[in-house]
């Protein structure tokens, strides 16, 4: 059996919000690297999900519906991805909204301090170069990279734009417990994103999580050593967490991206979401009824 038929990557951003590949080119990637199953998870909308699923019909590779959302608090900035979310659940519907708004607002106020610190740039081509529903920083930093004010897309995030940056705006954010109870009620299961890349804090937290529903937690990712691994899977088992991970692609020339596909992660992986997700819709069904 072709063991690269089994490989699959559940972090995937597309133009819906900062990647650079539309969906249905990364689905075209991923049956290129011969990948059995995909989540796209951009940032704060499921904009490309339907155009993913409908690339990849008839071609044997699974696209499973997700997102990506920031949180903040006393917890600082924790991102959930969502799985299996229904798009239709009106309460999810609203918090996604009143988020990419504010980041329309956001993206903005950057500009205008980047204009006072003498970086102008035209506002109506920075909105319009984010194609898809989710403004960010990337569209940002590339404005600043067109222009020559920066020679590359990282520097624009150490000197300019990054979280403790001159021009930083940060974003409209839930808390986690607001976060992770949006995606359960809207029948999806909420993994906890890169705790491991996040910070100590952040993998610390997980059991105060796992009591407000957390679903699982991203244990596979670009860069984890070994040690951070075993760490949160021993922790995915004391709190019977799914582990799920996957690339965090952005696209392929983004500089210190990661490709498409290259982190190892077991396929059960998907499997078993598959079935929590099942399960919780389940519960939601019954809790309705
Ligand atoms: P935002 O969601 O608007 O706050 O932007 C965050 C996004 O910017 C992340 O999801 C990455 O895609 C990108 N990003 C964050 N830090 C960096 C960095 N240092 N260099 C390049 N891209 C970055
Ligand atoms: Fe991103
Ligand atoms: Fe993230
Ligand atoms: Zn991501």
């Amino acid at each position: 059996m072709d063991q690269r038929r089994n490989r699959v990557d559940l972090h995937i951003h597309s133009t819906a919000s900062d990647g650079a590949l539309t969906p249905s080119e990364v689905v075209r990637l991923a049956l290129e690297r011969a990948l059995s199953t995909i989540a796209l998870t951009d940032h704060d909308t499921l904009g490309g999900v339907t155009e993913a699923q409908q690339a990849a019909l008839g071609t044997g590779l699974e696209v499973i519906p997700g997102l990506e959302i920031n949180s903040e608090g006393e917890w600082g900035d924790l991102h959930f991805l969502g799985y299996y979310v229904d798009p239709g659940n009106e309460p999810l519907r609203e918090m996604l909204q009143a988020i990419r708004d504010a980041r329309v607002e956001r993206a903005r106020r950057m500009v205008e301090r980047l204009g006072k610190m003498g970086m102008p740039l035209k506002w109506e081509k920075v909105r319009a170069s984010a194609g898809g529903d989710s403004i960010g920083r990337p569209h940002v930093a590339q404005a600043l990279l067109n222009r020559g004010y920066v020679e590359t897309l990282p520097e624009a995030f150490a000197r300019f734009i990054g979280n403790d940056g001159p021009a930083y705006v940060p974003h409209l954010r839930f808390t986690p417990p607001e976060v992770i109870g949006a995606i359960r009620e809207a029948g999806g299961v909420s993994v906890i994103a890169h705790p491991a890349h996040t910070g100590p804090e952040a993998v610390d937290r997980i059991p105060e999580f796992a009591a407000h529903g957390l679903g699982g937690v991203e244990v596979y990712y670009p860069h984890q050593p070994p040690e951070a691994i075993d760490r949160l899977l021993a922790l995915c088992r004391e709190h019977r967490l799914l582990a799920t991970g996957g690339s965090d692609f952005h696209g392929s020339g983004v500089a210190g991206g990661t490709q498409l596909g290259s982190v190892h992660v077991p396929p059960e992986c998907a499997e078993r979401l598959r079935d929590a997700a099942t399960a919780q819709r389940r519960t939601l069904e019954v809790s309705e009824a």
